[in-house]
């Protein structure tokens, strides 16, 4: 090995998880600090659960949830559409009625005279 240019190795580095789990290896650094270890990461665990150092996830779900507050009280574009076209229906069948009263009436005057 050259000298002077590689650098301090540790041979029992500690590995310390946010999760509490400690373990050592080889290292040039002293301690390492990780969030996620095997005895905590979903995929050795078998476990749904949901690794969240920055409180992401629990933001999200706040926010998520606000949303559809808001949007369980206010009436959306799909359903004033809806409406619309309902009122839309309607209004052409009461327009057919009126073209249709008259025609059975026999004259489209008899209303006007009265
Ligand atoms: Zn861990």
């Amino acid at each position: 090995m050259k000298n002077d240019i590689h650098p301090k190795y540790y041979p029992d580095a500690k590995v310390i998880c946010a999760c509490g789990n400690s373990f050592t290896v080889g290292s040039t650094q002293p301690e390492i600090h990780i969030e996620i270890c095997s005895l905590c990461h979903p995929f050795y665990t078998g476990k749904q659960k949901l690794v969240d150092t920055a409180r992401r996830v629990e933001k999200f779900q706040a926010r998520l949830a606000q949303k559809e507050e808001v949007s369980a009280s206010r009436k959306g574009k799909k359903v004033k559409k809806a409406k619309a076209q309902i009122r839309k229906k309607q209004a052409r069948k009461i327009k057919a009625e009126k073209e249709n009263n008259p025609a059975k009436g026999g004259s489209a005057s008899g209303g006007k005279e009265k």
